[in-house]
């Protein structure tokens, strides 16, 4: 039998706390709305304890969104954990996540003292958790820089203590793929009553390797990976969910494990994003750029297709010659390419002009109307390329 994968976002949180990136709540909300759509498993709120929208965010999101579990971030100490329980409790699927920071532990003292102490704070944390939801995570901070048998130990007073998901967190972006899988199967064959808990990796992207990292952790056992939306997040970001995702359709034959990711939502997803940040991916990122190959019709369609994923990126998608601006916009909006009202208004003259010359005009010409209509918006030239002034 194929085993699941759960596709944790962190986009709300891990990817929002980063400069550049904030949402107001409305957008949170509806940025949420799009993720369950999206067929996340998890989305990571925010960390409530942060600041009252913090806190306001995660509330509504609890109280709005559907099917996905809502899970809010806690530090492992007694008020952050009740607060984020108040602001994820109308939850469907409520699950408070609770790390330990080094900054809660006392860093004086000899060091198997240190670790004793942190173990207890964090058990202690974790039962308390729990005596509100049964769905609680544990993250040691910075666990790929620590030592794998301290590791070990206080995964497996966690889930003693009744940890449901314990995540392996590659905070620096330090991890190196092998290695990392080499940490993950260690901790399968040295934490008693490991398969008690979903083991989950959270890596951040600072030698670009988190999508890398988080794939062969998956190969090594790992059973939920942390990730963002466009691969945002704090410095160069977190594991990007569409590559992520991409990697384990397109590669089945390789990973061999399911998720639950509706393919076809991951260009509206990452176009949202992009809407409300402002911040556009570049147009080579991998399978959301506007360059890249999933915004050929179609294709993510149906996941089974994805021998065809590579055969069918040279295909081509037709806007007939009658299309409307509204199709025009549309059909840029599913490519990715958001264009303001006097871009679209040169995109769609140099489309009248191309639709009357040929019968067809392919997603190919629509992104090079788009550049067009961009530059012509500054000024410099019309959508057919004719130099204005
Ligand atoms: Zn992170």
């Amino acid at each position: 039998m194929t085993e699941y994968v759960k596709i944790f976002d962190t986009t709300l949180r891990d990817g929002e706390q980063s400069p550049g990136f904030s949402l107001t709540t409305p957008q949170k909300v509806a940025m949420a709305i799009q993720l369950a759509k999206l067929g996340v498993d998890v989305i990571e709120a925010g960390f409530p304890a942060a600041s009252p929208e913090d806190f306001a965010a995660v509330q509504r999101i609890a109280q709005e969104v559907r099917s996905p579990v809502i899970a809010g971030l806690a530090r492992a100490v007694a008020a952050d954990i009740d607060q984020c329980w108040e602001a994820i409790k109308d939850a469907e699927k409520p699950r408070i996540h609770t790390f330990l920071s080094p900054s809660d532990i006392h860093l004086e003292g000899p060091s198997l003292l240190r670790r004793a102490q942190a173990i207890s704070k964090a058990v202690a944390m974790v039962a308390r958790a729990k005596s509100y939801t049964p769905d609680v995570e544990f993250s040691p901070m910075d666990a790929t820089r620590a030592d794998w048998y301290y590791v070990c130990e206080i995964l497996e007073a966690v889930i003693d203590a009744g940890a449901t998901t314990v995540n392996i967190a590659d905070t620096t972006g330090f991890a190196q793929p092998d290695e990392f899988g080499m940490m993950i199967t260690y901790i399968r064959e040295h934490v008693i009553d490991i398969n008690q808990a979903t083991l989950s990796v959270h890596c951040h992207n600072d030698l670009g390797l988190a999508v890398a990292n988080s794939l062969a952790a998956i190969k090594a056992g790992a059973r939920q990976v942390e990730c963002c939306v466009n691969g945002i997040g704090e410095r160069a970001g977190n594991a990007a969910l569409e590559e992520l995702v991409m990697a384990l359709t397109v590669r089945r034959d390789h990973h061999q494990v399911e998720d639950g990711i509706n393919l076809e939502e991951l260009v509206p997803t990452s176009a949202m994003l992009q809407q409300f940040t402002g911040v556009l991916v570049q147009p080579n990122k991998a399978i959301v750029g506007a360059n890249a190959f999933a915004h050929e019709r179609g294709m993510l369609k149906d996941a089974q297709t994805y021998e065809l994923a590579f055969s069918a990126a040279g295909t081509r998608n037709v806007l007939g010659r009658d299309a409307g601006q509204h199709a025009l916009r549309t059909r840029l909006e599913e490519l990715g390419l958001l264009l303001s009202q006097e871009e679209l208004n040169h995109a769609f003259a140099g489309f009248k002009s191309l639709a009357d010359v040929t019968n067809e005009v392919t997603d190919e010409d629509l992104k090079r109307l788009a550049q067009k209509g961009r530059r012509a918006a500054e000024g410099v030239f019309d959508a057919i390329g004719h130099v204005y002034r």
